[in-house]
């Protein structure tokens, strides 16, 4: 593959199309590794938000290490996948205990912090410090797939190997930073699942920079690739809450407890729970529920939470009794605050 011309089109390309976001007019590794562990699994623009509050609220990694683990995991709310916001701050603790601040350099370094894969690591590195690591996404992992016209998967380990192969061929030593940004963005933007332009319906490969290096649109394969392996199948829960409600001084009451078992939402706080096997519990007559379904990468979940008016709150083991105005002190799911927006 001839890289001198990859790397002029690519470039030229990025120069025209880039989106202006904060976390790539920085060089500072911490804000850097903020905006990649708040970015995956979420789309760019809700992700802005909360780098925001984030970035102001913790502007370094002493800060973050400083703070309650609760605090870090309410500012997190709503973003979902909660280990990584239980990950970003063991992160800054352990930074912090090793003596890395600001934030390491090295890549095996940053490789051995809780929550990091090689993708993060690899973006941090080249991103900050220009280093020639491979950053590879999802959107990377497309392009890659389909300028080599590859049809391996790249759901195990192996595969991904591979991967990290073909990317290594075309990584630009000089400007590795510039590089992985600029084909992130280009599997982003224009290198997308469907590559059928959703107002013209044009194939995107017409008008692409990278168009006369691409296998996979030579061969006419580009729009089959990558190849996935079919996912697992969701495992179905079923979660019977109810939320107690006594009034005291007028103000109002509630018992939750928090999850500490190794499961979806580690650390969060829920209301009392009974988990059935097949279905929910018929709901209680006469008493105001509210019924979700929420769908977590591995599982389905169908929850149900009931409002029960009661004189005094039931001695529930490992519940605490809180004041509902304080709730909002406390880390929730985002199925929980749905419920209660329905509910209270
Ligand atoms: S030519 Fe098409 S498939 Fe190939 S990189 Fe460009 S947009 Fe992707």
């Amino acid at each position: 593959m001839n890289l001198t011309y990859l790397y002029d089109q690519l470039y030229r390309w990025w120069e025209c199309h880039r989106r202006e976001l904060p976390w790539r007019d920085t060089r500072d590794a911490y804000r850097i590794w903020l905006s990649e562990i708040i970015l995956q699994q979420t789309r760019v623009q809700q992700g802005l938000d909360y780098y925001m509050r984030f970035t102001s609220r913790f502007p370094d990694v002493d800060s973050l290490a400083a703070a309650d683990e609760q605090e870090v995991l309410r500012l997190w709310q709503g973003l979902g996948y909660y280990s990584r916001a239980r990950n970003l701050y063991k992160c800054a603790q352990t930074i912090v205990e090793r003596g890395w601040q600001p934030f390491p350099t090295r890549y095996e370094d940053i490789r051995s912090l809780p929550g990091i894969g090689d993708y993060t690591a690899g973006a941090i590195t080249a991103f900050a410090y220009d280093q020639p690591y491979p950053a590879m996404d999802g959107n990377v992992y497309r392009v890659v797939a389909r300028l080599f016209d590859c049809d391996i998967p790249f759901d195990t380990t192996q595969d991904k190997r591979h991967f990290h192969e073909l990317i290594l061929r075309l990584l630009d030593h000089e400007h590795p930073g510039l590089f992985n940004a600029a084909i992130m963005e280009l599997g982003a933007l224009h290198c997308t699942p469907s590559l059928a332009d959703p107002e013209t319906g044009d194939v995107r490969c017409t008008s692409c920079p990278l168009q006369t290096l691409c296998l996979g649109y030579q061969h006419g394969t580009a729009e089959l690739l990558p190849v996935r392996k079919p996912r697992p199948k969701l495992r179905d829960r079923y979660l019977n809450y109810t939320i107690y409600l006594a009034e005291q001084d007028g103000q109002r009451y509630t018992l939750i407890r928090q999850r500490t078992e190794r499961d979806i939402w580690q650390h969060l706080w829920e209301f009392p729970l009974v988990e059935t096997q097949n279905a929910l519990l018929p709901p209680t007559p006469g008493v105001p529920s509210v019924e979700l379904k929420h769908i977590l990468s591995h599982q389905r979940l169908y929850a149900r939470f009931e409002k029960q008016t009661v004189r005094e709150l039931p001695a529930l083991e490992g519940t605490r009794r809180v004041a509902l105005r304080d709730l909002d002190e406390y880390g929730l799911s985002r199925l929980t605050l749905i419920a209660l927006e329905r509910l209270l």
